[in-house]
């Protein structure tokens, strides 16, 4: 699972009585609701280690702050009075922004990693990253007016690119065209929302471990298939591989094929130029489909030059997992985009390709899954960025 001292550690601080304990212990409840759902006060106590009296009062603050609710848990109660159910409030939003090249995302996202609702809007070409802020701009005034009750508190944006942080500056996104683009500063003093953005890979991969397939699991690769490329994003010991600048684990430019196609890095045979959705829609003869009609016509075909593609695809695949297997040991491969797609196609070949692929026991126990949160996944990894200040320190951040 991912480290989560970052920011705050989920022990409640039991010491003396201050402003500074008061906030972290408001932000290990509000992070518990958040990530975990619905929790009743017993259990609050049992996880955080405080009292009853001391959870109550941080409930209460919390409530007054209207950032979490209770109902009453009929269910669990079982014999005597029923348990009040505490929850995050899934009113209190992020913005989530997913810029690419056919389509701009923006979602509106609650507490809890609640989805409300999304807007797409469709490009027939990589927009510049000025026009993509106009874009936002108009999404995200069409979703606040359509959702009053909402207190939006941020923005959060998934580039498919590399960006630094904690700055949000896009220092390259090839697909898009994009060059030391100052996004996250723009889209702030544009919107005025306090504005953070990150790679998409990455924040999937957040997503992932805190709402999806990845919960519990310390040591995982996430590999994002878009029309961007390959984007990944590595656990290694409960923590996000960040790297220096915040650029590592760009696995989807590994060199796999010495005389494989160019690469919009520059360079030749990257796992992204062999692996591409871009190629199989070209076998297909496609210029674009959303992902559930790709899954069906890849699950459904019988088409030869389209299952020889898959094939293919699917060995190079294989070949590079098992050399992230080598760096990283992970126990659990996710795969999202359309690389679940292809998976869910042919398993018994990929895991095959993988275990011959790969030094016997690094193969051993190494599970391959689909990403579980489907379309909306890059959207709640935005916004889990964007919900980090207020998450940090519940009742000290103004909407
Ligand atoms: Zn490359």
């Amino acid at each position: 699972m991912v480290d989560r001292a970052e920011p705050a550690s989920l022990r409640a601080d039991t010491g003396t009585r201050n402003v500074q304990t008061r906030q972290h212990n408001l932000s290990v409840l509000l992070t518990h609701l958040h990530h975990s759902g619905p929790l009743t006060r017993a259990e609050l106590t049992r996880r955080t280690g405080l009292n009853r009296s001391t959870i109550s009062a941080l409930v209460t603050e919390l409530t007054e702050a209207e950032l979490v609710y209770e109902t009453l848990d009929t269910a669990r109660a079982g014999v005597g009075r029923p348990s009040p159910l505490v929850h995050a409030s899934p009113k209190v939003c992020a913005l989530a922004v997913n810029p690419d090249v056919d389509a701009i995302i923006v979602g509106l996202v609650g507490l809890g990693g609640v989805v409300h609702r999304r807007l797409r809007y469709s490009l027939k070409a990589p927009p510049s990253a000025a026009r993509a802020i106009k874009i936002v701009c108009q999404l995200a005034e069409q979703l606040c007016a359509g959702a009053r009750e909402c207190r939006v508190v941020g923005m959060g944006v998934a580039v498919p690119g590399l960006v630094e942080a904690p700055s949000g500056l896009v220092t390259l996104a090839p697909h898009l065209g994009w060059q030391k683009e100052p996004l996250a500063a723009e889209l702030a003093q544009v919107t005025g929302y306090a504005t953070v953005a990150g790679n998409d890979a990455k924040l999937g991969l957040i997503a992932e471990t805190l709402f999806g397939a990845g919960q519990g699991v310390s040591d995982l690769i996430y590999l994002n298939g878009s029309t961007s490329g390959i984007g990944a994003g590595v656990l290694c010991g409960g923590r996000p591989l960040w790297g220096a600048r915040g650029f590592a684990a760009e696995l989807g430019h590994t060199l796999i094929n010495s005389s494989g196609s160019a690469c919009d890095c520059g360079r030749r045979g990257c796992l992204e130029t062999e692996v591409s959705l871009g190629r199989l829609l070209s076998v297909l003869g496609e210029g674009s489909l959303d992902a559930d009609q790709l899954e069906l016509t890849l699950l459904g075909t019988s088409d030869r030059a389209l299952k020889a593609e898959m094939r293919r695809q699917i060995d190079w695949l294989g070949q590079a997992i098992a050399g992230f297997a080598s760096v990283f040991n992970p126990e659990l491969v996710l795969l999202g985009g359309f690389l679940g797609a292809l998976y869910r196609a042919l398993p018994e070949r990929l895991q095959a390709c993988v275990s011959q692929s790969s030094m016997s026991p690094l193969a051993e126990g190494l599970r391959i899954e689909r990403a579980r949160l489907g379309s909306d996944l890059l959207l709640v990894g935005a916004a889990e960025l964007a919900l980090q200040p207020l998450l940090a320190s519940p009742t000290g951040v103004e909407a």
